[in-house]
């Protein structure tokens, strides 16, 4: 068949990009549609952003704890306006270097919104492009609620515009980006409280960590409201809820959970497949019912992280063009991190999760104050668990709170990945004096 492209993406996020530039490395001809800014949620509104105001906070509390090492300093003021503007700069400094980057690639770039017009034909701005491969990789954007006054909140994508530090903030889902945005908020200087549906936050995780979390955040001067139902939202941010009204609030955050951008794909004219939520389905080598259409990253709803649709774009392109017939994502053992305060690091199974699938498991685990903390009025928790199962305790499950826990997981994922077992951990030897020293030296 002959066509415009070897490959288009409709989504210049993660993941698309990530098929388009490993397929033009395999000399393909690839096209690239984008309707936002290139780079997506992870670059424009996602992690990259989050991580810088993530930094800022920690710098802020730094400058409180200098006090306990001696430094005689003292916080003289905190411009939200000059951290807003030196992110968004930074931000433009990497969506600008993506036109170059493509250009040097010879990946052509289309800025408008794609559909599928036929199983190999995408339109963008009333034209119609051929292609022998389509990948869809849209992602997602956040969920506000059906409810009365819904719109008197933002979300994490408003977030990233406001133009002031809030004072008092209702962040609404105890998920992963509700846990980030109230710690970077109560760290900077705002009065938080945090509402969850659920009976803890991060459901899903291990209990351990939900527990460390619950007690470092209420210490911190987070109020957490467990099991709590929103029904109604006022026009003076009075929330209406199961547990009674709150109210005081200057800014409501909806952090309630992701949709995916898959409603007006064109995915019924060409017959591709979605779930109930939109979100669609694909094969273990992300190849969707229509065999030359893909489907990869947050519109698949498979663990909706950066890393992931990169690696699923990746792999997807050395399959196509490089001749690695089997080769495809597999989706275990991929490791998360909360950039809470103190972070976060898991990766396998929870303690619970283990016990459900097999009839011999061990936990080792460790809480403790870290060094770090020592000298400090203000502590928080490190916890440390990992879980074994079988004769030889293979290590499934590894559970990090503290200090470092973002950066020290990574090293660990990988022996993890290759079937270690608790006697590898044990047979290496500690670097002292860390936190992660604990993880091979538990007994
Ligand atoms: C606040 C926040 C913090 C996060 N933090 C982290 C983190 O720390 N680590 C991590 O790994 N992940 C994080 N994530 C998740 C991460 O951003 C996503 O998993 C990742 O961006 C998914 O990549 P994607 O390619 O699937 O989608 P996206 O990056 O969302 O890209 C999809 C792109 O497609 C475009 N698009 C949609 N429809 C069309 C169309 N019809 N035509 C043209 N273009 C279209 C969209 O505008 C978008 O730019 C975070 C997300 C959020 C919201």
């Amino acid at each position: 068949m002959n066509t415009d492209y070897d490959i288009i993406a409709i989504g210049a996020g993660s993941g698309g990009l990530s098929a388009v530039e490993r397929a033009a490395e395999y000399g393909k001809k690839c096209l690239v549609i984008e309707v936002k800014t290139i780079g997506g949620t992870c670059v424009n509104v996602g992690c990259v952003p989050k991580k810088v105001m993530w930094f800022a906070a920690n710098t802020g509390t730094m400058i409180k704890n200098a006090q306990g090492f001696g430094f005689k300093v003292e916080q003289k003021g905190f411009s939200w306006k000059k951290l807003k503007a030196g992110r968004d700069n930074y931000i433009k400094g990497i969506t600008d270097w993506y036109d170059g980057y493509l250009q040097k690639l010879g990946i052509d770039y289309i800025h408008g919104f794609g559909q599928l017009a036929d199983k190999n034909t995408v339109s963008v701005n009333g034209k119609e492009y051929t292609a022998e491969h389509i990948v869809l990789a849209p992602g997602g954007d956040p969920s506000v609620p059906h409810i009365e006054g819904a719109e008197y909140g933002i979300t994490s994508d408003g977030f990233f515009t406001l133009e002031e530090l809030p004072k008092k903030v209702a962040v609404i889902g105890g998920g992963y980006i509700g846990v980030e945005l109230a710690g970077v908020l109560n760290a900077l200087g705002s009065k938080v409280a945090l509402f969850g549906r659920a009976d803890k936050l991060l459901h899903g995780f291990d209990s351990m960590i939900q527990n460390a979390l619950y007690k470092d955040y209420s210490s911190h001067g987070i109020t957490i409201h467990h099991n709590t139902q929103i029904d109604k939202v006022s026009k003076d941010k009075t929330l209406f809820t199961n547990q009674g009204e709150f109210t005081g609030f200057d800014t409501i955050i909806w952090a309630v959970g992701r949709n995916p951008m898959t409603q007006h794909l064109g995915l019924e004219t060409a017959g591709v497949k979605c779930d109930q939520k939109g979100f669609i389905l694909t094969d273990k080598f992300q190849t969707t019912n229509i065999g030359n259409i893909f489907a990869l990253g947050d519109a698949t709803g498979h663990t909706p992280l950066t890393p992931v649709a990169i690696a699923a774009g990746r792999r997807l392109s050395d399959r196509l063009y490089n001749n690695m017939t089997d080769r495809h994502l597999d989706y275990n053992n991929i490791t998360t991190v909360v950039f809470s305060h103190p972070p976060i690091g898991t990766i396998g199974l929870t303690e619970v999760q283990a016990n459900e699938k097999f009839d011999k498991v061990k936990i080792y685990k460790s809480e403790f104050t870290p060094m770090a903390d020592a000298l400090l009025k203000q502590k928080t928790t490190t916890a440390l668990k990992l879980v074994c199962v079988g004769d030889d305790e293979k290590v499934v499950g590894c559970h990090i709170m503290g200090h470092g826990a973002d950066e020290m997981l990574q090293g660990f994922a990988v022996a993890i990945k290759m079937g270690a077992t608790k006697k590898q951990f044990d047979d290496t030897v500690a670097i002292h004096p860390t936190s992660a020293e604990e993880l091979v030296t538990m007994r």
